[in-house]
């Protein structure tokens, strides 16, 4: 008889992943409480903008959308996770529209967009506020089933006990232990905590701090790749508060290009993350850069080159940000530099999103191997979606057995 809260599946972490996963698990029978360090709202996945991948594009194929992540991530990621993330993008996509998720249509299809190290177009949007259309559908359905909210709980222990896992929380009111069958870990990654101690802006939320991947090596989970940080290769430079933004990487799928101090192009703008972003670092070093206002290392990104219908389709909210702040993108370039974004590394997993040590789970930006040591634009909202649903369907299965 166990003398605590008890569940089949608990969830840590309210992001695409985690919501995902609390979904299916649900829906495959399972009793599922789902913790969150705040509010269910805050997360990174909310943020995301630019879009998510899937090889819908009459030359495009699953195939093609794998060997794209494979050479992006310089063959570094697991291909049978690979193989998972682009084959059930399709099925993952349909998933979030029967949820209730619009994505953007433009002649009788999808709209969809080139994205940094693609070789089709593949990015379906939503406008630009992709990732919070993909957690509101989420979280309402979440909230319309049977699930426990547990919002204001902080993981900070996370061990087995006789068969089951017992996680501790910090909550408001002090702590609390809960007591699961199976547990999936969704807490994201590092990026905002590890940007503090570098002195660095970064794009994410405040919430990003990484102790959940500490939590679960403690515990003795496998980890690979965590030295690997992502850099957004577009962050806001200026004005001030557009400093840590990260301009949709769709501004160049739309044909904005980077420009140097003398006006030329200096690398392919469409290349992957990682080589777009030493580019600039290369280039600001070289004394081709230019200064923000503040004195901020920078180089332009040519907005004026993007159409403004697509403009006004697919990049709306960054439009109406700069032009708060008293710029117009399709009038002027604006000032951009690299800025610490995702923590491509993470939980090593199977493919069912389990970790090396039974009955955890871990979807979405903590885990790692589905992008190696780079991720492209796109595949992370995907990740959460393929993987987060596997994950709840695995756990619900584990707590059944
Ligand atoms: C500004 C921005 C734009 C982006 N644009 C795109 C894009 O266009 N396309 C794309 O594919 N990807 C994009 N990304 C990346 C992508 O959004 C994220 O990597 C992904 O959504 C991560 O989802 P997640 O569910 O794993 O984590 P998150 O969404 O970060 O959620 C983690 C959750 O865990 C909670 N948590 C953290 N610690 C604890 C704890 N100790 N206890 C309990 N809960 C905890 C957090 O509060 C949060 O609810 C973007 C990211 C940012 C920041």
């Amino acid at each position: 008889m166990r003398d605590r809260a008890s569940f089949d599946v608990l969830v840590i972490g309210s992001g695409a992943a985690g919501l995902a996963a609390a979904v299916s698990a649900e829906r495959a029978g399972a009793l599922v409480a789902l913790a969150t360090k705040t509010t269910l709202q805050a997360c990174n996945s909310a943020k995301a903008q630019g879009g998510i991948q899937a090889a819908f594009g009459e030359d495009d194929s699953p195939e093609i959308h794998a060997e794209d992540v494979m050479r992006s991530s310089h063959d570094t990621a697991n291909p049978e996770l690979v193989q998972l993330l682009t084959s059930e993008a399709p099925s993952a996509i349909h998933w979030l529209e029967e949820l209730g998720v619009g994505f953007t249509r433009s002649n009788g299809g999808y709209r969809l967009a080139r994205c940094g190290g693609a070789t089709r177009k593949r990015l379906l949007q939503v406008g630009d506020r992709t990732g919070h259309a993909i957690t509101k559908a989420l979280r309402e359905r979440f909230e319309a089933g049977s699930g426990t909210e547990l919002a204001r709980h902080a993981l900070r222990e996370l061990r087995s006990a006789d068969s089951c896992l017992v996680a501790s929380f910090e909550t408001r009111d002090g702590s609390a232990d809960i007591e699961a069958d199976a547990v999936v870990l969704a807490a994201g990654g590092r990026c905002f905590a590890e940007a503090k101690t570098r002195g660095e802006l970064s794009t994410n939320h405040p919430n990003a701090t990484g102790e959940v991947t500490r939590i679960a090596i403690e515990a003795g989970v496998e980890s690979r790749d965590l030295d690997a940080l992502q850099y957004h290769p577009n962050g806001g430079a200026w004005p001030s508060t557009m400093q840590g933004y990260s301009i949709p990487e769709t501004t160049r799928s739309y044909g904005a290009v980077l420009r140097n101090a003398d006006g030329d192009e200096f690398t392919d703008s469409l290349g992957a993350r990682d080589a777009v972003s030493a580019a600039i670092f290369a280039e600001v070093e070289k004394g081709k850069g230019v200064q923000t206002p503040d004195g901020r290392p920078a180089v332009w990104l040519d907005t004026t080159r993007i159409p403004a219908a697509d403009a006004e389709i697919s990049l709306p909210y960054m439009l109406r940000r700069y032009r708060a702040a008293g710029i117009d993108p399709l009038a002027e370039a604006i000032y951009t530099y690299p800025v610490l974004h995702y923590q491509n590394g993470g939980l090593v997993i199977d493919e069912h999103a389990e970790t090396t040590l039974e009955g955890v789970f871990a979807c979405g930006e903590i885990a790692g191997g589905t992008h190696g040591r780079n991720r492209m634009m796109g595949n992370s909202l995907l990740e959460c979606a393929v993987f987060g649903r596997r994950a709840g369907e695995a756990a619900a299965r584990r707590a059944r057995t």
